[in-house]
């Protein structure tokens, strides 16, 4: 067996751990003579997975009681119009533009009311997490349902690093690619979720965890699909229908392996030593740069490029030689791209900041010949 470095942004690295538990447990889950794939997700053993999946969350982000946590389908994506079905009552929401997903989610949020822009940092290619005096302000003066932040940008490599101060409005946000990569504050939110498939474990499962007194009796939006309905799903414990059972069943796997091996204060510790190695070889280069703005970068995506296209593609190919995958930026932003979520070891960023190195020696050498 051969496992690369892989950086990939998303589906991403699990813990070889994790990976080796479940291939034991793929043929026989415990004593129950079966696989979790071949389960009933009404049985008792399903029963238990899910519930200690949730339970293992709740202790692991410290979820207050009055917040329900749902396991749904469809990704991120769904969610971008789950959200105003359920949450728009009076019809109005501000968004703040950061990226493609938060742009995304914010056209997709117009189609169902009035989804005001407060703050965007498009004007600069998405290089920065912009002011938010203007989003504080619309919470006082606009009557707004809510406001939506994507909290970290996977594509562009920014993260906020301060929520704006909301008052009473409640905060919406995706977590996608930061879940599980620090501790927050659950409180803050009215609404947070994640798609699992970047620290959370496999495609197919997004975690919703929304404040029980905002999904009230019945959704905002009478045309809400009945499986987009937050409340029937937090009644029916994400069970309204056949859910992803064996995503589920890894999320829990994944939730369990950050709990033993120290919760989130520990992943924030590491990711932050991954990323503040990449940063400082980054800030210290004379061929390398970042490509987001200091105060606004990204824990969990490091973004970078060379002066050139031709020089980015070099390095990418011979990252691959090394055993080093997926840093190819994406294809709205280019150059390199290094996603160093919790199960992305030191060992494998040292490798990476080492193959730096080395390009640069090469290339710097190669210009001095010249
Ligand atoms: C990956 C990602 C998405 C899209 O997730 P899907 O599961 O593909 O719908 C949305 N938002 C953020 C921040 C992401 O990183």
């Amino acid at each position: 067996m051969t496992r690369v470095h892989n950086f990939s942004a998303g589906p991403a690295a699990l813990p070889l751990s994790v990976l080796e538990e479940i291939k034991n447990e793929l043929p026989e889950y415990g004593d129950s003579g079966m696989s979790v794939m071949e389960m009933s997700h009404r049985s008792p053993a399903y029963q238990a997975i899910i519930e200690d999946a949730e339970a293992t969350l709740r202790r692991v982000m410290g979820i207050p009681s009055n917040y329900r946590v749902l396991f749904l389908q469809g990704g991120a994506t769904l969610q971008f119009a789950g959200i105003p079905m359920n949450l728009m009552r009076r019809g109005r929401c501000g968004h703040v533009v950061t990226g493609n997903f938060a742009k995304k989610a914010w056209q997709e949020a117009a189609r169902y009311g009035d989804a005001r822009v407060l703050a965007s940092s498009e004007d600069t290619h998405f290089d920065r997490i912009p002011a938010l005096d203007a989003v504080e302000r619309a919470c006082v003066d606009d009557d707004l349902d809510y406001v939506y932040i994507c909290q970290n940008n996977t594509i562009f490599g920014t993260q906020f690093h301060t929520l704006p101060n909301c008052g009473d409005t409640p905060l919406v946000a995706d977590v996608s690619s930061c879940f599980l990569s620090l501790p927050i504050d659950v409180e803050r939110y009215g609404l947070i979720y994640a798609g699992a498939q970047k620290n959370a474990g496999a495609a197919g499962v997004t975690v919703v965890i929304v404040r029980d007194d905002l999904i009230g009796q019945s959704p905002a939006n009478p045309y809400c699909p009945t499986y987009m309905d937050y409340r029937i799903q937090a009644d029916k414990g994400s069970m309204y229908n056949t859910p992803n059972t064996f995503g589920i069943y890894v999320c829990g796997k994944i939730f369990r392996w950050i709990e033993e091996t120290g919760g989130l204060v520990a992943m924030e510790q590491r990711n932050r030593a991954k990323a503040n190695l990449l940063y400082n070889l980054l800030d210290n280069s004379k061929l390398f740069c970042g490509t987001a703005q200091k105060d606004s970068r990204s824990i969990a995506n490091v973004t970078f490029r060379t002066p050139s296209k031709e020089l980015d593609a070099e390095f990418i190919a011979g990252a691959a030689q090394r055993g080093i995958a997926n840093i190819k930026g994406h294809r709205v932003a280019g150059g390199m791209r290094a996603s160093i979520y919790n199960a992305v070891t030191l060992e494998s960023v040292r490798a990476l900041a080492a193959w730096m190195d080395e390009f640069e020696s090469l290339h710097c050498m190669g210009q001095r010949s010249l």
